[in-house]
């Protein structure tokens, strides 16, 4: 492994986890490519080079090491280097202190944790924590605060002692209710619902509900960072259909790519990342196509109130094999009461059943007073803060549409922005954050590094001024 001016390290793993925690700091692209090239790269390392990352605010960093793949060693990751270069950098004591306590956390760890990484959005969510008045156009919750009314009625469910757990499924009136408007909406006759720890609660019970290993699930990408990690988790594989450059719903791509193992089909509209609504005619063909290979599908519809050129059209008008998700985070600003619910038609009803079961041994019950908060808030118009939410749009796509690649968003808070050049977004990202804009990096939410998310939930001077840096850094 040895040349005259080069030394080659083989994974596995001590010479190469001794590299990583060595001082040596990788940009975050660089990082996502090892990790793309080589999927059983120790993520605890990368957890870690990620502190590193942080300390430096994500400034442009120093490598001292390229990696180079070995094209016939798929399982190898090579290093070259000088062998100065290598002793420079080397601390004995660091390492064997680095690989002492890498071997105590896999001894400690469960495996599947090996699979996910923190999320992309969290590390931007704390470096933000970290900087003095960063313009910040990462976060994913409105920037308006729950409605007076809204607040009033889980503090007087606090105050009526309406403190202890509900029922699984959740409180009868809430679920009630929302029966009633599944029905009205979509012709349900006998609607199956589960009120759930936010949207999230409901995708984990759902997949734990029907992901067995081995089980496709086909995603457009982008997609939300949730679907990806928790599917690899349980040993489901992503099959992720390609929505670039529009990202319209791609149904002929999922129409091919659906396969004896197809478990479920996810679509998210509108969309995070993209704030792209589905079309009418879109959701109609999957809804045929999934009829015709008799696939379920998974639509979650957290951005449904917001909708800015008319209302989002739902598989659920078409296909009743559907299991729909909605929550109260977005639509309230009520992100930190963690309410969702799940709603499925007759044929489905028994998935309902397994996931209030595995509830039952998980999160119990949704947090009970903002439940019957959450009766009210069904009756509540957020119309005037949608419309509000329209302009922000308008203001941040007209900023920046002569100067950037991007599609006008329907729906959402977000916009779905090309790096310019030939750049990757994670590089832009970069030089945004250098000049005190915080956005997140288009591979968070993809298989490709090209794009960077906006979120326009922010006050608009802020949006303003964040416009003005990101089209300076676009010359
Ligand atoms: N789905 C999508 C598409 C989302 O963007 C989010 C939150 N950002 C969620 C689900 C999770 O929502 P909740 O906060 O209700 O768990």
């Amino acid at each position: 492994m040895t040349t005259k001016s080069q030394i080659t390290i083989h994974q596995p793993p001590l010479s190469q986890l001794c590299l990583w925690r060595s001082r040596i700091i990788y940009t975050s692209a660089q990082k996502e490519s090892i990790m793309q090239n080589k999927p059983n790269f120790p993520r605890f390392c990368a957890k870690n080079s990620y502190l590193e990352e942080k300390q430096t605010q994500f400034k442009p960093i120093q490598t001292h090491f390229q990696p180079k793949y070995a094209q016939n060693k798929p399982n190898q990751t090579q290093f070259k280097t000088t062998p100065a270069q290598l002793f420079r950098n080397f601390n004995l004591l660091i390492i064997a202190k680095n690989w002492l306590s890498y071997l105590q956390m896999k001894k400690i760890l469960a495996d599947r944790t090996d699979k996910i990484d923190s999320s992309g959005i969290r590390k931007v969510f704390a470096l933000a924590a970290s900087m003095k008045e960063p313009i910040n156009l990462s976060i994913g919750q409105p920037d308006f605060d729950v409605p007076q009314q809204l607040k009033d009625e889980a503090i007087k469910a606090i105050q009526e002692g309406q403190n202890k757990y509900s029922q699984t499924a959740g409180n009868s009136l809430l679920k009630e209710k929302i029966a009633e408007r599944i029905i009205s909406e979509f012709s349900w006759e006998k609607p199956a619902i589960l009120v759930s720890n936010g949207v999230s609660g409901g995708l984990m019970l759902a997949f734990l509900a029907l992901i067995n290993p081995g089980d496709e699930v086909i995603i457009p990408d982008p997609y939300f960072v949730i679907y990806k990690h928790i599917i690899n988790m349980l040993g489901g594989k992503c099959v992720f259909v390609d929505s670039y450059p529009e990202f319209a719903l791609p149904v002929e791509k999922i129409a091919e790519a659906i396969s004896e193992k197809t478990k479920l089909v996810i679509v998210n509209s509108p969309c995070n990342p993209t704030g792209v609504v589905y079309s009418q005619e879109s959701v109609k063909a999957l809804a045929e196509i999934a009829a015709e290979k008799d696939v379920v599908v998974m639509s979650d519809e957290i951005y449904e109130k917001f909708s800015y050129d008319g209302n989002c059209p739902s598989i659920a008008n078409y296909y009743e094999k559907t299991i729909l998700l909605r929550g109260f985070g977005k639509a309230y600003a009520m992100t930190g009461w963690r309410l969702g619910y799940v709603a499925v038609g007759e044929s489905l009803k028994d998935v309902v059943e397994e996931m209030t079961k595995i509830q039952q041994y998980t999160f119990v019950c949704a947090p009970t007073p903002f439940q019957q908060a959450a009766v009210a808030a069904l009756d509540y118009d957020v119309g005037e803060l949608v419309n509000a939410y329209r302009k922000k749009r308008d203001l941040v796509y007209e900023g920046l549409k002569d100067k950037f690649e991007v599609v006008k968003p329907g729906g959402a808070f977000y916009l779905f922005v090309k790096s310019p050049g030939k750049g990757r977004g994670s590089e832009f990202v970069e030089k945004a954050i250098a000049n005190n804009v915080l956005i997140i990096p288009g591979n968070v939410f993809s298989e490709k590094d090209t794009h960077f998310r906006i979120s326009y939930a922010a006050g608009d001077e802020k949006l303003k001024r964040g416009i003005e840096i990101l089209r300076q850094l676009a010359e």
